[in-house]
Formats: C-alpha cells, structure tokens, sequence
C-alpha cells in the first residue's frame, strides 16, 4: 500500500508543453509501480516500447531475484555455497560485472556479494522479518570472512568465487541497472523523449518540451518529498531509504542497508540522493554512501565519481556537496539544517536555493 502512494507523490511533477503529445502509464513490475512517460510520440509507438521494456523487466524480476526459488541467481548463489562454478546467461553477466567494479570503486561499502549476511538478518523476504535477531557472533565471524565481488572470476560465462561466504544480493543496484537497461530499449525503439520512474528511482532521456524534468526527492521521514531538482536528459536519480525496510527488536530498529565492514545494520543515516548519468552508479552510490555516513560520505563520492549528492541523517540532518545544493529546491516547511561538503568537482556553482536554513560548513 505504502509502495503506491509514494508513487502517486514521486509522479514526475511536471512534465510536458502542450505542442508534444505525451503518453503516460503507469505498471507494476519488480514489485513496485513504474510510471513511464513518453513525449513526442503517437500512443501505439510509445505503448509498444512500454509493453517491450515491460518483457524485459519480468524477466529481471525473476532472474535477478536473490531468493525466490526457480530464478538463475539462486541457483547461482546455490552453486557457489557448494564450491562450484555455474555458466550464467547475458542478462545476469552484466550484473556481476557492473558489481565488481561499483564494489572497488566505493570501497567495498556497496558490496553485492554480502547475500549471506542479508539474509542472515531475515531481509530476503517480501514480508519484513520477525522472530529472533540473528546471534551478533555469527554475523561478525560471517563479516570477517569478507565475502567480496573480488574474490569472483568471470571467464566468459563460468562464474566461480574463491570464497565460499560470497552470495550475490542485487537489491542495492539492480533497479539501476534495470532502468539503464530499459532507457537504452526505448532508445533502440526510436523513442527520443522519456522518463521511467520506479517509485522516486527513476532514469532520463531527452527533455520535457522547452523544460528540464522536474522531480520529487524522497524525504525519509514522512514519505512525502524534501526537495525537487531539474533533470537534463540522461540525468538518472536515485535514493536509497534506510527507513522503508527494516525489523523491530526491544525498540531497536534494524534497517536493510548492512555495513560489510561488521555486518550490522546502519544506523546513522536514513537515506542518501545521487544524480549520474549512469543509473546503476547512482543506485550503487546511494547505497555507498549510507554506509559511508555523515563522517565519510565525501571521500566515498568523490571515489565514484559523484558531484551531486544528498544525505539525511537519523537526526534529520542534511548533507549534500555545494554542487546538489545549488541545484535543489527544498520543499519541506520543516526546519533544516543543512551541511555543505566541500565541492565535489572543480566547477564553480552559485548557490542558489533560497530557504532561510541553518548552513554550516563541513570542511
Ligand atoms: P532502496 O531499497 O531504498 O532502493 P538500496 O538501493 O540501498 O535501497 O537497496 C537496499 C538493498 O541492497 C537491501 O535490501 C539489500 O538487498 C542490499 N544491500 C544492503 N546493504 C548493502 C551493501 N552494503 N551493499 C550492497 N547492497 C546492499
Ligand atoms: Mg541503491
């Protein structure tokens, strides 16, 4: 229920001109709404695009599912736990591969071979877990084994690991790589304007008439949105949330996003904002930079190559580097308080957001 109202409040805040035609519709793939809009196009091309991008992400949602019986990554993961190697398909390779590569890259604080722990903690379930917490023992020694994407060989399409500890878990990446997938789809199709918005997630193309999309970002503590930003074509934007998943124990809240380093759940941080041209970057990014905090957050974008981003901490405190400032508009009556990061990149931006928040400077 919660999945379609944040849909309803993240739907593309404007869109359109009145010269182009545009075709929206709205569909329920890997488990959550998906809002496609399309301009410029008559409504038979643009639903055949939809209806052919659609094919490809219920194929996704069954093969890149990291616990539903039946789909090529558990058999995968089964594999691997038993210390064999397995021949995977084109569509999960592209996955492994944009994984080991986001791992290095943040420093191995995004880390899609942690399946274990996350299971470990009841979170490879539709339903949020109840029961006991797993023993504290167990999921440090299960750490310390440091499953990694490191420790897997691709040669051609035999996928084998080192490390028996190593199970894949995509969730931190895949809505990214999936709408990157479906972006480059209806570009083959000959679609030239388009948005695809999976619940706040979503990937550009092309423009929205004389304007730039504008869009909702997720505000983590009452599901409505704390800011909008202009997007140029090509701009994707993703939030992880920290808020939305998580389990209850003697008033303690353990949410979704797991720190490799220990295995615990993080705690400090309920959500983080990244704009990239590259979804699956973004996505992997946002969930980097959860891990990372307050304290590091910076050191990790910069290390991914991200100039925008956002973090909002259990305090309600926001940091973001000059450059996401510059370009958000926050739209939360909400007292901020608000701390710059030093600049993300070498360009000059002016400040322009106009909220008479506290600013305090980081660096
Ligand atoms: P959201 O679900 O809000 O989009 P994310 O994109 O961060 O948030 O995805 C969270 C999912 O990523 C978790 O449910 C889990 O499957 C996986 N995950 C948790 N911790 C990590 C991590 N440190 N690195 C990579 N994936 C993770
Ligand atoms: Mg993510």
């Amino acid at each position: 229920m919660k999945k379609y109202m944040v849909l309803l409040m993240f739907a593309v805040l404007s869109a359109c001109t009145q010269a182009e035609p545009e075709y929206r519709e709205t569909r329920y793939i890997f488990g959550t709404l998906v809002e496609f809009i399309i301009r410029g196009e008559d409504e038979a091309k643009a639903k055949r695009a939809i209806a052919a991008v659609d094919r490809d992400f219920q194929r996704m949602h069954k093969d890149w599912h990291a616990w539903k019986p039946g789909g090529e990554l558990v058999a995968l993961n089964k594999a691997l736990a038993h210390g064999e190697g397995m021949r995977v398909s084109p569509f999960v390779l592209p996955l492994l591969k944009q994984g080991k590569v986001l791992e290095a890259k943040s420093g191995g604080l995004f880390n899609p071979a942690i399946g274990a722990l996350i299971g470990a903690w009841g979170f490879h379930s539709d339903e949020l877990p109840t029961g006991a917490l797993p023993n504290f023992d167990d999921v440090h020694a299960l750490a310390a084994r440091h499953p990694s994407m490191a420790d897997v060989s691709i040669s051609g399409d035999m996928v084998t690991s080192r490390n028996s500890t190593v199970q894949f878990d995509f969730g931190g990446f895949a809505k990214g790589v999936a709408l990157d997938m479906a972006v480059e789809k209806l570009k083959s199709l000959g679609i030239t304007h388009a948005i695809v918005n999976a619940g706040g997630d979503l990937n550009t193309l092309g423009s929205a008439g004389e304007r730039l999309w504008n869009v909702g970002i997720r505000d983590p503590r009452d599901w409505g949105v704390i800011a909008s930003v202009q997007l140029q074509g090509g701009e994707n934007l993703y939030t992880s949330g920290n808020y939305e998943r998580f389990r209850e124990a003697d008033g303690i809240r353990y949410a979704h996003i797991i720190d490799p380093r220990t295995g615990m759940p993080v705690d400090h941080t309920v959500s983080a904002s990244v704009i990239h041209e590259n979804g699956a970057l973004a996505d992997a990014a946002a969930t980097a930079l959860i891990v990372a905090g307050p304290k590091n957050w910076v050191e990790v974008a910069e290390a991914m190559g991200v100039q925008y981003a956002m973090l909002v901490d259990k305090q309600g405190t926001v940091y973001a580097s000059p450059e996401m400032l510059a370009r958000v508009k926050f739209e939360t009556d909400k007292k901020l308080t608000i701390v710059q990061s030093r600049p993300l990149s070498d360009k000059i931006i002016e400040l322009s957001h106009s909220r008479q928040n506290k600013m305090t400077s980081m660096h």
